[in-house]
């Protein structure tokens, strides 16, 4: 299966749900009036895309109607594919691997997919020709070290936990180095601790090296998943976005909603369990398969 295959299937909940609503509004004798408008707007919060974020979509195609004479319903559907890629397209989707080596850490609360994540990332690395570490760094529980384990293995990265320190020798060579860490929010204080010890450890081994701080998640948590972000985009210096399990969920439009409000790059989403599930970004083909 082709990448925007793959795509179009993680997102066919969303599309489902959306082409409900939207084979009636966008059908041939559809009037560009309020009542379209209202719908519209409806039927993206219905989606996920957050009250906000809905708002200024539907502002923004109100005014493209306007603007370039729209009049009918098929033309106003591609003036809003070409609008939701413009809000959705937000720095950078590539992530920073500039230096050898680099370092990717990954933060996000429990559950939400890191693990799976770095996994898929450290695979993708990995058929890439890269030599990719992953770093264990959360010491809290001993299983979630063993799941990286597996991921290790089945991507063909190297593995360090935490306790056994930066070793030089396992360092040396290496491209690309992924650090998980524990998904603890329920105490900024801890948490910001926490990161700043790994990011001072990271500045010391590896001065200079392009480091992501990559935020993940969970698609299916929706507004909430929005609100989580702003606090750690807050309090941890946050470069890129990954949204995981839109396979799972019809409200995809969160995707859009988290790009225009934390007005950060998303570099991944996640369709699926296996390693060969998560996708690089592109926020066209992401957009064309929801609508
Ligand atoms: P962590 O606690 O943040 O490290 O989360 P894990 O990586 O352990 O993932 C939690 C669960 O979510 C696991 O069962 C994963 O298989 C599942 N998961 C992660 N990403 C995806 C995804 O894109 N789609 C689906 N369906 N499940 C996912
Ligand atoms: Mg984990």
């Amino acid at each position: 299966m082709g990448f925007f295959d793959k795509i179009k299937q993680g997102l066919t909940k969303t599309r489902d749900a959306l082409s409900e609503s939207w084979n009636d509004l966008f059908s041939e004798d559809t009037e560009l009036d309020e009542d379209f408008y209202d719908e519209l707007e409806e039927s993206l919060i219905l989606a996920d895309m957050g009250v906000e974020t809905a708002a200024k979509a539907t502002e923004k195609l109100r005014k493209a109607v306007r603007d370039q004479n729209i009049t009918r319903a098929d033309q106003a559907k591609s003036a809003l594919r070409v609008i939701l890629t413009s809000m959705v397209s937000v720095g950078d989707p590539n992530l920073d691997l500039s230096t050898h080596p680099s370092v990717i850490l990954v933060i996000g609360v429990n559950g939400v997919g890191k693990t799976t994540t770095i996994g898929k990332i450290a695979k993708q690395q990995v058929d890439g020709g890269k030599k990719v570490l992953l770093v264990a760094g959360d010491t809290f529980r001993a299983a979630a070290a063993d799941q990286l384990e597996i991921w290790a293995q089945r991507s063909g990265a190297d593995l360090v936990r935490q306790h056994e320190g930066a070793d030089p020798a396992k360092t040396r060579d290496v491209d690309v180095i992924i650090i998980d860490t524990a998904g603890r929010l329920h105490n900024k204080q801890n948490l910001m601790n926490e990161l700043g010890k790994i990011s001072r450890i990271v500045e010391r081994e590896l001065p200079g090296a392009a480091r992501e701080v990559l935020l993940v998640l969970d698609g299916t948590t929706g507004q909430n998943g929005l609100i989580q972000a702003k606090q750690f985009k807050e309090i941890a210096g946050v470069t890129a976005l990954a949204v995981t399990k839109l396979d799972g969920t019809a409200k995809g439009g969160i995707v859009i909603a988290v790009a225009d409000q934390l007005n950060l790059p998303v570099k991944f989403i996640g369709v699926g369990e296996q390693a060969d599930d998560l996708m690089p970004f592109v926020a066209w083909d992401f957009v064309n398969a929801l609508i």
